[in-house]
């Protein structure tokens, strides 16, 4: 479902993806893990274009992403994408946020958008707060009106890019629980994130990073008890 292939990326002399080789099959939920600096959020950015890349190939759903113009728009509403920051907009409410894309983008008459906001807002367990503004919600009820604002668009693949880093930790395991009902789901995700028990739980396979590099992918079972390694070894050495 996401293919990324030889995808090599420079900031001026910067190297920060080198040979990334990926793939994650439909259905597949992959973690990727790495310290700061290794390149996950720019891989996450190079997957739905937001960053070009210099060399290499990704591909969505079979399809090669386009460097811009129509067919990127296309393709870019294929990949929903959840951030640390909600990036909500302030002045429409919640329901209105989860509506705006597919009416704006999709062309989808509002009636039909507001239905489907509210069905994808049950789904993350928001609904009651449908009619309210985003600042009158928790961090973690903001967090979940933006995964239902990314599935409005029926995305094929979701990618999340530490989108419980910026919560109070009392919040974590409300968003850590709409993303697990949405791998049990079947969704395609590929998951940046310091969660290490997400990453044991709803990964089917865990992709180490380090320093632009994929060092390891394996399954969580087996990159958390038996990482190869030695970079791997050192990060699980400090966050575990
Ligand atoms: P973190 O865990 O801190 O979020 P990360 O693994 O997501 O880190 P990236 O944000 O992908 O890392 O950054 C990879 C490298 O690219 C870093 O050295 C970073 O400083 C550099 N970098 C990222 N964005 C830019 C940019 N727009 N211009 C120049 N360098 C950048
Ligand atoms: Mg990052």
């Amino acid at each position: 479902m996401i293919k990324a292939a030889g995808v090599n990326k420079f900031f001026g002399d910067l190297h920060v993806l080198k040979d990334i080789n990926l793939e994650v099959p439909r259905g597949q939920v992959v973690v990727v893990l790495g310290p700061s600096g290794s390149g996950k959020s720019t891989l996450c950015r190079a997957i739905n274009r937001l960053e070009p890349i210099n060399s290499g190939e990704i591909a969505v759903d079979g399809k090669p992403l386009p460097a811009e113009g129509k067919a990127l728009a296309a393709l870019r509403a294929d990949v929903g994408m959840v951030f640390q920051s909600f990036n909500l907009f302030a002045h429409k409410t919640i329901v209105e946020n989860v509506m705006l894309a597919p009416v704006k983008v999709r062309k989808v008459p509002s009636g039909e958008a507001r239905k489907t906001a509210m069905e994808l807002l049950e789904r993350v367990g928001i609904a009651n707060q449908a009619d309210k503004y985003p600042a009158q919600l928790s961090g973690g009820q903001q967090q979940r009106a933006a995964i239902a604002r990314a599935l409005a668009m029926k995305p094929k693949v979701m990618l999340f890019d530490e989108p419980t880093s910026a919560l109070d930790p009392e919040m974590v395991q409300e968003v850590l629980d709409t993303m697990t009902a949405l791998a049990a789901d079947g969704m395609t995700m590929l998951v940046v994130t310091h969660e290490m028990g997400f990453a044991r739980r709803a990964a089917h396979r865990v992709v180490f990073m380090s320093d632009g590099e994929i060092v390891e992918d394996a399954t969580p079972d087996e990159f958390f008890t038996q990482p190869k390694s030695d970079r791997a070894k050192d990060f699980l050495g400090k966050i575990l």
